[in-house]
């Protein structure tokens, strides 16, 4: 993979990376969409990454399909499909982990103990392995973007970080490779989380400055919806993920909740 960077770099070509887990959706190709318009080169990785996958998730069930992601990113234009092997990312006697202090125990990390530290761990080895001069994430995740933009800066690595916005199903839903898990039903119960949102930004457009009523409505918006395992549903300022009790500035709102056998998470910034 290096070697194949270098030489593109010799020549004087700009990589982009764009890391995922697989089973590609729309979302995963807008991101390549958005490197193409800034880089001569694509790069993206599939790699499943167990360390980021606690003891009780789903990392054996969650959906691969290697042939059709390969064809998708062809189309696409990715110039690499960088797959790396589990015992080359990972071999006997690996011991070190990346962790973002303060940001990573909130939210996700709450319910996810050590998610984050393995998303780190294995970004920053992505982008070791590739040596790309910008790197892509999508808003989507929004605590995960927060957490690698920091930590590619405090450590000096020498890549842009860019953030793409959220691509939704025709109806609202977030995309994601995890709606592979709902039945008919909990598909449609799972439309409560983005008009949760949806009806938040509506809120705070109208006026509405307190956080706790703006929390209080999306609470109703889900439980309306039939959705009764909410993990979070949090207001907090966009850069730092602090809870505001009034909102101002760039405002993150998001939820995270369990559907049937998936866990879904969803947001929106909203500029106050
Ligand atoms: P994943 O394969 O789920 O690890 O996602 C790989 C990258 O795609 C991450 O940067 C995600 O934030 C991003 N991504 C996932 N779903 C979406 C979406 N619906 N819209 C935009 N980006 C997404």
């Amino acid at each position: 993979m290096r070697c194949w960077s270098r030489q593109a770099r010799a020549r004087g070509k700009t990589i982009a990376l764009v890391p995922t887990m697989g089973f590609l959706h729309e979302g995963h190709l807008s991101l390549v969409r958005r490197a193409r318009k800034q880089s001569d080169a694509v790069v993206m990785s599939i790699f499943v990454n167990p360390l980021q996958f606690g003891p009780k998730e789903d990392f054996k069930v969650y959906p691969r399909d290697l042939k059709r992601d390969r064809e998708l990113a062809r189309r696409e234009g990715c110039d690499v499909l960088f797959v790396p092997p589990s015992r080359q990312v990972y071999p006997k006697g690996f011991l070190t982990r990346v962790h973002v202090e303060g940001l990573q125990e909130g939210l996700c990390g709450a319910s996810r103990p050590g998610h984050f530290t393995g998303v780190c761990t294995v970004v920053l080895k992505l982008v070791n392995m590739v040596e790309p001069h910008v790197v892509l994430f999508g808003q989507k995740d929004a605590q995960q973007a927060v957490i690698l933009r920091r930590m590619l800066r405090d450590l000096n690595v020498d890549v842009k970080v860019v953030v793409c916005p959220t691509l939704r199903e025709r109806d609202g839903l977030a995309m994601s490779s995890r709606n592979r898990y709902l039945s008919d039903v909990e598909r449609k119960k799972a439309l409560a989380i983005s008009r949760s949102l949806f009806a938040a930004r509506e809120l705070v457009r109208g006026g509405e400055r307190r956080a706790g009523r703006i929390k209080r409505k999306m609470k109703e918006t889900l439980s309306r919806g039939g959705i009764t395992r909410v993990e979070y549903v949090a207001v907090m300022d966009a850069r730092e993920l602090v809870p505001l009790s009034v909102v101002r500035g760039e405002v993150l709102i998001a939820v995270a909740a369990r559907v049937g056998k998936a866990r879904l998470i969803d947001n929106l910034k909203v500029r106050v």
